[in-house]
């Protein structure tokens, strides 16, 4: 029997991690956050005072490194050839070149692969921004997830405050929105919804709202019982 897939792709900020770390809990699969990939990279390309253009050098750097993620209570730790940078890779000028790096086609087929192998070793909720298009393309539930930019913007500040991190509001959007026109404009994997995704617009939704027409399109999809949540 395939394992069961689940996607969960979309611009950020639009609530795919919290979304996609509660159904996995629900339906006791994997959590796959492939933003970790490309932030660990890019973390790692900073240590390295690596510059978006130095792209020879990102792919080779990519090519040696180990990126690891460990399931911990239904969330992960990401681990930089054996360094926890968990907290590391959530700084904004992290995500800022993650989304440069992850234009590289060769960075992409590289963590490609690795998310296959992850994928092919159970079932498995996944994040990103092409894990319905790309990785995952026969997965039975597809979920695509926006929000205004505002909303989406608003929701990120508020995570960075809670993380420590002090980044005024505009900057936060105006990062957000050069991020997202990048992401979606970029040739290979651009951000955009599956064919076959269920797009779900989470501005005026609560987190508890939206996992529920998460699982209730899963429960629809999957033959086999899915237990409510919690
Ligand atoms: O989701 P998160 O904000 O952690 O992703 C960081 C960056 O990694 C995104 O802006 C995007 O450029 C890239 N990414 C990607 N494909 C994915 C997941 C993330 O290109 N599946």
């Amino acid at each position: 029997m395939k394992p069961l897939v689940v996607t969960i792709d979309g611009p950020a900020g639009a609530g795919k991690s919290s979304v996609a770390q509660r159904v996995s809990r629900a339906l006791g699969l994997r959590y796959l956050d492939t933003g970790a990939l490309y932030r660990a990279l890019a973390w790692k390309a900073i240590q390295r005072g690596l510059r978006p253009q130095d792209t020879r050098y990102i792919i080779e750097m990519a090519r040696a490194t180990r990126v690891e993620l460990l399931p911990q209570d239904g969330e992960q730790r990401v681990l930089v050839d054996g360094q926890d940078v968990t907290e590391a890779i959530r700084a904004p000028e992290v995500a800022n070149l993650a989304s440069p790096i992850s234009a590289i086609p060769e960075v992409r087929a590289i963590l490609l692969d690795w998310q296959r192998e992850f994928g092919r070793q159970g079932g498995v909720v996944a994040e990103g921004r092409d894990t319905g298009t790309v990785v995952f393309p026969d997965a039975p539930v597809k979920i695509f997830l926006t929000a205004s930019l505002d909303e989406r913007a608003r929701r990120r500040h508020k995570e960075l405050l809670e993380r420590g991190i002090d980044v005024p509001f505009e900057q936060v959007k105006l990062d957000m929105e050069a991020r997202d026109q990048r992401d979606a404009t970029r040739h290979i994997a651009p951000l955009r919804p599956a064919p076959d995704a269920v797009v779900i617009d989470t501005t005026h939704m609560s987190l508890e709202q939206v996992v529920e027409e998460v699982l209730a399109i899963c429960r629809a999809r999957f033959t086999s019982e899915v237990p409510p949540s919690t």
